[in-house]
């Protein structure tokens, strides 16, 4: 769609940001094509362009993914509890219409894995990783231009 001139098209499609980047089209194309990787640089594009003022993304996922990582560079694990408080006061705008938003989502969502162990009183604090996996970590971050 690029190459026909559909550019504008092409990065402000929402659908990209839909994208859970489990491969399964590239492992599945008889052509070879890695479409998980060009979805992959179809959304580090768009985020360049609306950086310099160009775009707008229509999907919070971009605030999610930089939340996310965020997490991993802190604490070198996903630690739940700190991505929702730094994704939902982003996306909805404010720290108390993040909150409300998060318990909206997490009402049945957040039972079923407290019911299974995955949620509880441990899951409130971070836990980090040991020194040499944190060093590892650190020169992942470093590689990738963080
Ligand atoms: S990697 Fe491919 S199959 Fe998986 S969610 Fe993304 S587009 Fe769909």
């Amino acid at each position: 769609m690029s190459l026909l001139g559909m550019r504008e098209e092409v990065l402000s499609n929402p659908d990209s940001w839909v994208c859970l980047i489990c491969q399964t089209c590239t492992a599945q194309c008889p052509q070879d094509v890695r479409i998980a990787n060009v979805l992959g640089v179809i959304r580090r594009i768009a985020e360049k362009e609306e950086e310099a003022g160009k775009l707008k993304i229509e999907s919070s996922r971009p605030l999610f993914d930089k939340a996310f990582l965020h997490q991993l560079e802190k604490y070198g694990r996903l630690y739940d509890i700190g991505l929702a408080k730094e994704y939902y006061p982003k996306k909805e705008g404010s720290f108390i219409k993040g909150m409300l938003a998060m318990m909206k989502d997490y009402k049945d969502f957040g039972m079923r894995m407290f019911k299974h162990g995955k949620m509880g009183p441990k899951a409130m604090f971070p836990e980090k990783i040991k020194r040499t996996e944190e060093v590892e970590m650190k020169k992942i971050f470093e590689k990738i231009g963080k």
